[in-house]
């Protein structure tokens, strides 16, 4: 019975990110009005594991900073809308995101939302499937994601590290931040 009613949810809730989308002539996709393209994990990965190539270790700060970046985007854009004074509430509409989006399940293991301090999970990241690479923890992106939109809602500026990775055999990706040393 739960299960239905979970199969049913998940239907519903498909249908609304349904409603959200955009399709013009010229064959760009909008979600909320951003654009948007529907593609494999895979294409994300073979990027990183191209880029380690090249570039060797280099490339996890460059995902890090790219992740960085985007946090401190979405979390401005959020408190211009007002939704950003809540902490909590941020998490759990990023989380219905996460889920939505296929960046896997977040799961809240603890928040102090006066500096910023937390550790969270990530049941099943994109990041950790694809091409082997040398670094055991793949996440760089979520791991700077969640860095720089807990600093800018909490105006304390905090670093995130990737403490497991489900790349190398742990059942999710946890990450923690700390209070950045300069
Ligand atoms: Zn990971």
């Amino acid at each position: 019975m739960r299960s239905e009613t979970t199969t049913t949810s998940k239907k519903d809730r498909l249908k609304k990110l349904a409603g959200r989308l955009q399709l013009d002539e010229q064959g760009t996709l909008t979600l909320d009005g951003e654009r948007t393209m529907v593609i494999p994990a895979s294409v994300l990965t073979t990027i990183r594991a191209v880029g380690e190539a090249i570039l060797g270790h280099g490339v996890s700060g460059i995902q890090y900073l790219a992740g960085e970046f985007w946090g401190r985007s979405v979390g401005r854009t959020l408190r211009t809308k007002g939704v950003g004074r809540d902490v909590k509430e941020v998490l759990r509409i990023l989380g219905d995101q996460s889920f939505l989006r296929g960046f896997g399940r977040l799961e809240i293991g603890s928040l102090d939302e006066e500096t910023g301090l937390a550790v969270w999970r990530i049941y099943n990241s994109p990041f950790t499937e694809g091409p082997v690479i040398e670094e055991a923890h793949h996440c760089y992106f979520l791991a700077g994601f969640g860095a720089g939109i807990l600093s800018v809602l909490t105006g304390n500026e905090v670093i995130c590290r990737e403490k497991r990775c489900k790349a190398e055999d742990a059942p999710y990706c946890e990450f923690s931040t700390e209070l950045t040393p300069y």
